[in-house]
């Protein structure tokens, strides 16, 4: 096995079981390693810190699967860890319905590995060249855990470029899984589409907010901006929501949103969608003077990296600005940040500047993130990346 020496000045990440290794943390390799292969890590006075893959292009160079010298990493190691991963999961599968995160990566102690389950039908992300290594292996363990009908694969994510990986999609076991599945999120039923959707095709991550949301929305004149497939809609429209508006520039996910609306026999006339640009026509809007009583604004990643967070912050404010200008006194905004980069107290800064801006007093309600079937490993900050503002602007 080749092994990674580190530099002193990384030791201290490493023995706080932090997963990841930087290159400029790397002394020096011994041995040639193969991509996704197993190396040791060691400090430069050989003292043992765990075993990693191997990521020759990335610049994270290794993610550690082990601080434990007597573990052993081979498929023994993967079953244990996907069953450990299942097991936690446990008591939320029955409350929270069909579809739910089997596997959050570093955060469940399997660096680049996403799984979800949808229905009978797990959907499968290899975003490491660890995770890409040991897929065969991964699959065989999945089929003997779980009384599946398919594996599907969806490996077609930004963070395989930086691991040097193709994109890849299709299916990896069993039966090919429809076009459409229908799952439950407690009693609203949504069409996901797994093959083409976004990320595993449905943004599990937002199923506490939804549901909190709906708690907010009696009576209320909604507007749920980059709304996908209609999931916060849904929900404020089962919260009892006087109307509901939903923006979204995508036009497969607008269609899947009015049938997702029909599955539930969701009231046609209190649902309007506008398949546009949120930052056109927030300002449409505002021209207008047109208000709402309660506004959701979920965008996608505007931070990709750590060089991008000053144009992010940008969009961010552009848009929170917009939508707190939108809102009656007294009204809600749902006000979400996907971007790992963006941090909480940076996020909240962003939205405070906005009200600022905006000419309106408002208070935080609620902080929220990540549904809990996204858990971060507390020696893995980086694993909360949505984080969220429930505010009241005044
Ligand atoms: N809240 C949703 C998930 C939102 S994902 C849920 O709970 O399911 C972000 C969405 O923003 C995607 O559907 C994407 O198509 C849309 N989007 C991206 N840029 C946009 C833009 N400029 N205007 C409108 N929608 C946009």
């Amino acid at each position: 096995m080749a092994t990674l020496i580190i530099n002193s000045s990384a030791e201290k990440s490493l023995n706080r079981h932090h997963p990841w290794i930087f290159s400029n943390a790397i002394k020096k390799i011994k041995g040639a390693p193969e991509s996704g292969e197993t190396v040791g890590v060691q400090t430069s006075k050989g003292h043992f810190l765990g075993y990693g893959s191997f990521s020759p292009q990335s610049k994270i160079k290794a993610r550690m699967w082990t601080f434990d010298p007597e573990e052993l990493i081979t498929p023994v190691f993967f079953r244990k860890k996907l069953k450990l991963a299942l097991e936690k999961r446990k008591h939320l599968m029955f409350l929270q319905g069909s579809a739910f995160r089997v596997v959050n990566a570093e955060s469940d102690g399997l660096p680049g590995l996403i799984i979800d389950k949808y229905n009978d039908y797990l959907v499968c992300q290899f975003l490491s060249c660890g995770a890409e290594f040991w897929k065969a292996d991964i699959v065989a363990c999945l089929i003997e855990l779980f009384p599946i009908a398919g594996i599907y694969e969806r490996s077609d994510n930004d963070g395989r470029e930086k691991e040097g990986l193709s994109q890849q999609t299709g299916g990896l076991w069993g039966k090919e899984p429809p076009d459409l599945i229908e799952i439950k999120e407690h009693d609203i039923s949504f069409w996901v589409n797994i093959k083409t959707g976004h990320k595993t095709g449905f943004y599990l991550d937002q199923r506490e907010n939804r549901e909190l949301l709906s708690t907010y929305a009696k009576e209320k004149k909604v507007l749920n901006c980059f709304s996908y497939t209609g999931g916060f809609s849904l929900w404020a429209l089962k919260g009892g929501a006087a109307s509901v508006t939903s923006i979204d520039i995508s036009e497969e996910a607008i269609t899947l949103l009015q049938k997702n609306a029909s599955l539930n026999n969701m009231p046609p006339e209190r649902i309007t969608v506008r398949c546009e640009d949120v930052f056109h026509t927030l300002r449409k809007f505002r021209d207008a003077a047109d208000q709402f009583d309660l506004i959701i604004l979920d965008p996608p990643k505007f931070a990709a990296s750590g060089q991008s967070v000053q144009k992010a912050a940008r969009g961010y404010k552009d848009i929170n600005l917009l939508a707190i200008k939108l809102l009656t006194p007294g009204g809600y905004l749902f006000t979400f940040s996907c971007s790992g980069h963006i941090t909480p107290p940076l996020f909240q800064k962003i939205v405070s500047d906005a009200a600022i801006d905006a000419g309106r007093d408002a208070q935080i309600v609620k902080q929220l993130h990540q549904a809990d079937d996204h858990p971060v490993a507390l020696n893995f900050p980086e694993g909360l990346y949505l984080k969220g503002l429930l505010i009241r602007v005044f």
